[in-house]
Protein backbone atom coordinates (compact mmCIF):
# COMPACT_ATOMS: atom_id res chain seq x y z
CA UNK A 1 0.00 0.00 0.00
CA UNK A 2 1.30 3.44 -1.34
CA UNK A 3 0.93 6.95 0.66
CA UNK A 4 0.02 9.45 -1.37
CA UNK A 5 -1.08 13.30 -0.94
CA UNK A 6 -3.89 14.37 1.31
CA UNK A 7 -3.74 11.08 3.15
CA UNK A 8 -5.20 9.03 0.28
CA UNK A 9 -3.76 5.38 0.00
CA UNK A 10 -3.14 3.32 -3.00
CA UNK A 11 -3.41 -0.54 -3.45
CA UNK A 12 -2.62 -2.19 -6.15
CA UNK A 13 -3.23 -5.77 -7.54
CA UNK A 14 -1.85 -8.01 -10.38
CA UNK A 15 -3.56 -8.79 -13.21
CA UNK A 16 -3.06 -11.71 -15.42
CA UNK A 17 -3.58 -10.30 -18.72
CA UNK A 18 -3.39 -7.31 -20.86
CA UNK A 19 -2.29 -4.45 -18.36
CA UNK A 20 -0.05 -5.82 -16.27
CA UNK A 21 -1.86 -4.25 -12.41
CA UNK A 22 -4.55 -2.36 -11.47
CA UNK A 23 -4.89 0.59 -8.82
CA UNK A 24 -7.72 1.24 -6.33
CA UNK A 25 -7.53 4.28 -3.95
CA UNK A 26 -8.85 4.63 -0.23
CA UNK A 27 -9.99 8.17 0.68
CA UNK A 28 -9.77 9.25 4.61
CA UNK A 29 -12.70 10.47 5.84
CA UNK A 30 -13.85 11.32 9.12
CA UNK A 31 -16.57 8.05 10.04
CA UNK A 32 -13.52 5.68 7.79
CA UNK A 33 -12.42 4.75 4.60
CA UNK A 34 -13.62 4.94 1.42
CA UNK A 35 -12.62 2.41 -1.30
CA UNK A 36 -12.22 3.14 -4.90
CA UNK A 37 -12.64 0.37 -7.17
CA UNK A 38 -11.79 -3.19 -6.25
CA UNK A 39 -9.76 -5.25 -8.44
CA UNK A 40 -10.20 -8.28 -10.62
CA UNK A 41 -12.24 -11.14 -8.63
CA UNK A 42 -9.36 -13.50 -8.77
CA UNK A 43 -9.17 -16.49 -6.21
CA UNK A 44 -7.22 -15.79 -2.38
CA UNK A 45 -9.67 -12.96 -2.26
CA UNK A 46 -8.88 -12.81 1.84
CA UNK A 47 -4.83 -12.74 1.11
CA UNK A 48 -5.65 -9.96 -1.57
CA UNK A 49 -7.61 -7.64 0.50
CA UNK A 50 -6.00 -8.17 3.69
CA UNK A 51 -4.15 -4.83 3.88
CA UNK A 52 -8.03 -3.45 4.09
CA UNK A 53 -8.34 -5.33 7.68
CA UNK A 54 -4.74 -3.52 8.68
CA UNK A 55 -6.62 0.35 8.38
CA UNK A 56 -6.91 2.57 11.64
CA UNK A 57 -10.45 2.74 11.04
CA UNK A 58 -12.60 1.01 8.82
CA UNK A 59 -13.92 0.76 4.85
CA UNK A 60 -17.36 2.44 5.33
CA UNK A 61 -17.98 2.34 1.35
CA UNK A 62 -17.05 0.90 -1.68
CA UNK A 63 -17.14 3.37 -4.75
CA UNK A 64 -17.05 1.83 -8.38
CA UNK A 65 -15.89 4.44 -11.23
CA UNK A 66 -16.82 1.51 -13.85
CA UNK A 67 -18.01 -1.76 -15.02
CA UNK A 68 -14.82 -3.20 -16.27
CA UNK A 69 -13.56 -6.70 -15.00
CA UNK A 70 -10.49 -4.79 -13.59
CA UNK A 71 -12.61 -2.45 -11.29
CA UNK A 72 -16.15 -4.13 -10.50
CA UNK A 73 -14.33 -7.35 -10.75
CA UNK A 74 -13.88 -7.76 -6.86
CA UNK A 75 -16.90 -6.14 -5.62
CA UNK A 76 -18.48 -9.06 -3.69
CA UNK A 77 -15.31 -10.08 -2.21
CA UNK A 78 -14.36 -6.53 -0.74
CA UNK A 79 -17.78 -6.38 0.19
CA UNK A 80 -18.12 -9.58 2.04
CA UNK A 81 -14.82 -8.67 3.73
CA UNK A 82 -15.82 -5.14 5.10
CA UNK A 83 -19.50 -5.06 5.33
CA UNK A 84 -19.13 -1.74 3.57
CA UNK A 85 -21.95 -0.11 1.58
CA UNK A 86 -21.39 -0.26 -2.39
CA UNK A 87 -22.09 2.77 -4.66
CA UNK A 88 -22.09 2.58 -8.13
CA UNK A 89 -22.95 5.00 -11.26
CA UNK A 90 -26.47 4.80 -12.05
CA UNK A 91 -26.05 3.94 -15.42
CA UNK A 92 -22.78 2.12 -15.05
CA UNK A 93 -24.50 -0.91 -13.07
CA UNK A 94 -27.77 -0.92 -15.23
CA UNK A 95 -24.53 -1.86 -18.00
CA UNK A 96 -23.00 -3.85 -15.35
CA UNK A 97 -26.07 -6.01 -15.31
CA UNK A 98 -26.87 -6.25 -18.85
CA UNK A 99 -23.35 -7.37 -19.57
CA UNK A 100 -22.16 -9.53 -16.81
CA UNK A 101 -25.06 -10.28 -15.81
CA UNK A 102 -26.81 -12.20 -18.79
CA UNK A 103 -25.89 -15.01 -19.97
CA UNK A 104 -26.00 -14.79 -23.65
CA UNK A 105 -23.69 -11.34 -23.51
CA UNK A 106 -20.55 -12.78 -25.64
CA UNK A 107 -22.73 -14.88 -28.14
CA UNK A 108 -24.27 -10.98 -29.14
CA UNK A 109 -20.62 -9.12 -28.82
CA UNK A 110 -19.63 -12.05 -31.46
CA UNK A 111 -22.32 -11.48 -33.34
CA UNK A 112 -21.92 -7.99 -33.50
CA UNK A 113 -18.24 -7.87 -34.01
CA UNK A 114 -19.02 -10.72 -37.40
CA UNK A 115 -21.94 -8.04 -38.74
CA UNK A 116 -19.07 -5.61 -38.54
CA UNK A 117 -16.50 -8.03 -40.68
CA UNK A 118 -14.71 -10.22 -37.90
CA UNK A 119 -14.28 -13.59 -39.59
CA UNK A 120 -15.99 -16.42 -37.88
CA UNK A 121 -12.83 -17.83 -36.90
CA UNK A 122 -11.84 -14.95 -34.61
CA UNK A 123 -15.21 -14.73 -33.23
CA UNK A 124 -15.21 -18.29 -31.87
CA UNK A 125 -11.99 -17.75 -30.32
CA UNK A 126 -13.79 -14.99 -28.30
CA UNK A 127 -16.62 -16.68 -27.17
CA UNK A 128 -14.43 -19.51 -25.78
CA UNK A 129 -12.37 -16.74 -24.06
CA UNK A 130 -15.38 -15.42 -22.76
CA UNK A 131 -15.99 -17.95 -20.92
CA UNK A 132 -12.67 -18.77 -19.01
CA UNK A 133 -12.67 -15.16 -17.81
CA UNK A 134 -16.33 -14.63 -16.62
CA UNK A 135 -15.58 -16.33 -13.09
CA UNK A 136 -13.63 -13.28 -12.02
CA UNK A 137 -15.95 -11.10 -12.80
CA UNK A 138 -17.65 -10.88 -9.36
CA UNK A 139 -19.37 -7.68 -8.88
CA UNK A 140 -21.73 -6.68 -6.04
CA UNK A 141 -25.10 -6.89 -6.73
CA UNK A 142 -27.64 -3.74 -6.20
CA UNK A 143 -25.09 -0.94 -5.25
CA UNK A 144 -26.55 2.45 -4.43
CA UNK A 145 -26.96 4.21 -7.20
CA UNK A 146 -24.95 7.48 -8.12
CA UNK A 147 -25.25 10.78 -9.64
CA UNK A 148 -23.85 13.58 -11.49
CA UNK A 149 -23.04 15.86 -8.74
CA UNK A 150 -23.77 13.35 -5.65
CA UNK A 151 -21.11 13.71 -3.08
CA UNK A 152 -19.61 10.87 -1.20
CA UNK A 153 -17.26 11.47 1.79
CA UNK A 154 -16.83 15.08 0.48
CA UNK A 155 -15.85 14.06 -2.97
CA UNK A 156 -18.14 15.45 -5.82
CA UNK A 157 -19.09 12.47 -8.24
CA UNK A 158 -19.02 13.79 -11.61
CA UNK A 159 -20.24 11.87 -14.80
CA UNK A 160 -17.77 11.61 -17.50
CA UNK A 161 -18.46 9.01 -20.48
CA UNK A 162 -16.18 7.69 -22.85
CA UNK A 163 -14.24 4.68 -21.66
CA UNK A 164 -17.16 3.53 -20.42
CA UNK A 165 -20.64 4.85 -21.19
CA UNK A 166 -21.31 5.09 -17.14
CA UNK A 167 -17.97 5.94 -15.88
CA UNK A 168 -18.22 8.28 -12.71
CA UNK A 169 -14.61 9.74 -11.35
CA UNK A 170 -14.67 11.82 -7.59
CA UNK A 171 -13.68 14.85 -7.52
CA UNK A 172 -11.89 17.22 -4.62
CA UNK A 173 -9.81 19.86 -3.55
CA UNK A 174 -8.31 19.58 -6.97
CA UNK A 175 -7.70 15.61 -7.15
CA UNK A 176 -9.74 14.13 -9.63
CA UNK A 177 -10.00 9.84 -8.85
CA UNK A 178 -9.99 9.08 -12.42
CA UNK A 179 -10.81 5.81 -12.85
CA UNK A 180 -9.56 4.86 -16.40
CA UNK A 181 -11.29 8.32 -17.86
CA UNK A 182 -7.61 9.88 -18.03
CA UNK A 183 -4.32 7.94 -18.02
CA UNK A 184 -0.47 8.91 -17.83
CA UNK A 185 1.04 6.57 -20.22
CA UNK A 186 -1.44 4.72 -22.36
CA UNK A 187 -4.31 6.22 -24.16
CA UNK A 188 -8.05 4.97 -22.28
CA UNK A 189 -9.89 2.08 -24.90
CA UNK A 190 -13.15 3.99 -26.44
CA UNK A 191 -15.00 1.37 -28.52
CA UNK A 192 -18.65 0.58 -29.66
CA UNK A 193 -20.39 -2.04 -28.64
CA UNK A 194 -23.75 -3.95 -28.43
CA UNK A 195 -25.99 -1.41 -26.32
CA UNK A 196 -23.88 1.11 -25.76
CA UNK A 197 -24.47 4.63 -26.19
CA UNK A 198 -24.38 5.24 -29.76
CA UNK A 199 -21.53 7.98 -30.13
CA UNK A 200 -18.97 6.72 -27.32
CA UNK A 201 -16.00 8.96 -28.54
CA UNK A 202 -17.83 11.81 -28.85
CA UNK A 203 -18.87 11.20 -25.45
CA UNK A 204 -15.00 10.93 -24.45
CA UNK A 205 -14.25 14.07 -26.59
CA UNK A 206 -16.91 15.74 -24.24
CA UNK A 207 -15.46 14.66 -21.24
CA UNK A 208 -11.90 15.24 -22.14
CA UNK A 209 -13.17 19.18 -22.48
CA UNK A 210 -14.55 18.99 -19.23
CA UNK A 211 -11.69 17.89 -17.32
CA UNK A 212 -9.71 20.33 -19.36
CA UNK A 213 -11.99 23.26 -18.18
CA UNK A 214 -12.25 21.02 -14.38
CA UNK A 215 -8.03 22.07 -14.30
CA UNK A 216 -8.06 19.30 -11.81
CA UNK A 217 -3.81 19.81 -10.74
CA UNK A 218 -3.39 16.12 -10.01
CA UNK A 219 -5.37 12.68 -11.30
CA UNK A 220 -5.01 9.26 -9.62
CA UNK A 221 -5.61 6.52 -12.73
CA UNK A 222 -6.91 3.06 -12.46
CA UNK A 223 -3.39 2.39 -14.34
CA UNK A 224 -0.01 3.61 -14.30
CA UNK A 225 1.87 6.65 -12.26
CA UNK A 226 -0.12 9.44 -10.82
CA UNK A 227 -0.96 11.98 -13.75
CA UNK A 228 0.77 14.96 -12.41
CA UNK A 229 -0.13 17.79 -15.33
CA UNK A 230 -4.16 16.55 -16.13
CA UNK A 231 -5.35 19.34 -18.74
CA UNK A 232 -2.27 18.58 -20.47
CA UNK A 233 -2.36 15.07 -20.38
CA UNK A 234 -6.13 15.55 -21.54
CA UNK A 235 -5.04 17.98 -24.90
CA UNK A 236 -2.77 15.35 -25.35
CA UNK A 237 -5.47 12.48 -25.28
CA UNK A 238 -7.86 15.10 -27.58
CA UNK A 239 -4.99 15.31 -29.92
CA UNK A 240 -4.30 11.81 -30.19
CA UNK A 241 -8.04 11.23 -31.27
CA UNK A 242 -8.21 13.97 -33.70
CA UNK A 243 -5.34 12.08 -35.73
CA UNK A 244 -6.73 9.07 -35.67
CA UNK A 245 -10.15 10.24 -37.00
CA UNK A 246 -8.07 11.62 -40.03
CA UNK A 247 -6.38 8.15 -40.55
CA UNK A 248 -10.02 6.62 -40.17
CA UNK A 249 -11.28 8.70 -42.75
CA UNK A 250 -8.43 8.65 -44.95
CA UNK A 251 -9.06 4.52 -44.52
CA UNK A 252 -12.51 5.00 -46.56
CA UNK A 253 -13.10 5.50 -49.63
CA UNK A 254 -16.20 5.18 -52.64
CA UNK A 255 -16.16 0.75 -52.22
CA UNK A 256 -17.63 -0.08 -48.93
CA UNK A 257 -15.33 -1.11 -46.23
CA UNK A 258 -16.13 -3.21 -43.20
CA UNK A 259 -15.16 -1.67 -39.64
CA UNK A 260 -13.15 -4.86 -39.39
CA UNK A 261 -11.31 -3.61 -42.80
CA UNK A 262 -10.67 -0.38 -41.02
CA UNK A 263 -9.39 -1.69 -38.19
CA UNK A 264 -6.58 -3.92 -39.81
CA UNK A 265 -5.81 -0.63 -41.97
CA UNK A 266 -5.58 1.29 -38.59
CA UNK A 267 -4.19 -1.44 -36.39
CA UNK A 268 -2.36 -3.92 -38.68
CA UNK A 269 -3.04 -7.73 -39.12
CA UNK A 270 -1.15 -9.17 -36.21
CA UNK A 271 -3.52 -9.26 -33.49
CA UNK A 272 -4.63 -11.78 -31.25
CA UNK A 273 -8.34 -12.04 -30.65
CA UNK A 274 -8.63 -10.38 -28.09
CA UNK A 275 -6.53 -7.46 -29.00
CA UNK A 276 -8.67 -7.78 -32.62
CA UNK A 277 -11.94 -6.96 -30.81
CA UNK A 278 -10.66 -4.14 -29.07
CA UNK A 279 -8.98 -2.68 -31.74
CA UNK A 280 -12.66 -3.02 -33.90
CA UNK A 281 -14.39 -1.51 -31.44
CA UNK A 282 -11.85 1.15 -31.37
CA UNK A 283 -12.21 1.41 -35.26
CA UNK A 284 -16.16 1.47 -34.71
CA UNK A 285 -15.94 4.33 -32.36
CA UNK A 286 -14.10 6.24 -34.69
CA UNK A 287 -16.13 5.38 -37.30
CA UNK A 288 -19.29 6.60 -36.03
CA UNK A 289 -17.91 10.07 -35.04
CA UNK A 290 -16.86 10.54 -38.80
CA UNK A 291 -20.45 9.78 -40.23
CA UNK A 292 -21.41 12.60 -37.50
CA UNK A 293 -18.92 14.92 -38.66
CA UNK A 294 -20.57 14.32 -41.94
CA UNK A 295 -16.65 12.55 -43.02
CA UNK A 296 -18.14 8.92 -43.51
CA UNK A 297 -21.85 6.92 -44.72
CA UNK A 298 -22.65 3.77 -42.84
CA UNK A 299 -24.44 1.48 -45.06
CA UNK A 300 -24.64 -2.28 -45.38
CA UNK A 301 -26.78 -4.76 -46.54
CA UNK A 302 -28.97 -5.91 -43.42
CA UNK A 303 -26.63 -8.34 -42.32
CA UNK A 304 -23.19 -6.50 -42.52
CA UNK A 305 -22.42 -2.67 -41.84
CA UNK A 306 -19.57 -1.01 -43.69
CA UNK A 307 -18.74 2.07 -44.12
CA UNK A 308 -17.57 4.73 -47.14
CA UNK A 309 -15.66 7.82 -47.07
CA UNK A 310 -17.64 11.27 -47.96
ZN1 LIG B 1 -9.01 -0.55 -16.11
Amino acid sequence: MDELSGGIRRLTFPLPLGIPHVHCYLLPGEDGWTLVDTGLGLPGAEERLAPLAELDAPVKRIVVTHFHPDHVGGGEDAQALTAARVLQGAHDYEQCERVWGTPDWSERLADYLVANGLPEETASELRREAGTFRPFIRYAPDPEPLREGDEVAGWRVLELPGHADGHICLERDGILIAGDHLLGAITPTVGLYPDSRPDPLGDYLASLKRTIELAPRLALPGHGDPVEDPVKRAQEIVEHHRLRLDETAAALGQEPRTGYEVSVALFGEELDASERRFALAEALAHLERLVREGRARRGGDGSTVSYTGM
